[in-house]
């Protein structure tokens, strides 16, 4: 099933992008649940579709589809995030989860500790796209992990 890797839907008018990218956030959340417990994240993370600032910073600068920071224990992201393929959009979901548990453990949410809680809390490594947008992405082992297919 690992040929599903770069998928993408067609279109970001598809009707299956926003159930695609609520479907992965939730398989996602839950690996990363039975992986921390109830260790540094909130007991509820909600995903936010189509947050006004990020439509906003997609179109000013492709790197960036989603934040956290804006509304306490939610993740906010880009209705362009589910046009991208499977293992970006974990990547990136991975990143800001680590956000929210960097914060939580260290108290500081820097990039690098959202990677390095990432890796610490959730066994999850972020890396990075060699391409102009270097968009967080996760291999194929840590995929296979979260049991995503
Ligand atoms: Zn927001
Ligand atoms: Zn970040």
């Amino acid at each position: 099933m690992l040929q599903n890797l770069n998928q993408v839907p067609a279109k970001a008018d598809d009707p299956t992008v926003v159930p695609r990218l609520s479907d992965l956030y939730q398989q996602l959340y839950h690996y990363i649940r039975q992986q921390t417990g109830s260790h540094w994240l909130p007991a509820v993370v909600q995903l936010y579709i189509g947050c006004p600032i990020a439509e906003r910073e997609y179109l000013k600068k492709w790197r960036q589809v989603a934040h956290t920071n804006h509304y306490d224990d939610v993740i906010c992201c880009c209705h362009n995030l589910g046009t991208l393929p499977l293992k970006t959009v974990l990547g990136v979901l991975a990143h800001e989860f680590g956000h929210i548990a960097a914060a939580n453990a260290w108290n500081d949410s820097c990039e690098a500790n959202a990677n390095a809680a990432a890796y610490e809390f959730f066994g999850l490594t972020v890396h990075y796209s060699n391409d102009a947008q270097q968009l967080e992405y996760l291999d194929e082992g840590d995929i296979k992990k979260i049991h995503i297919y």
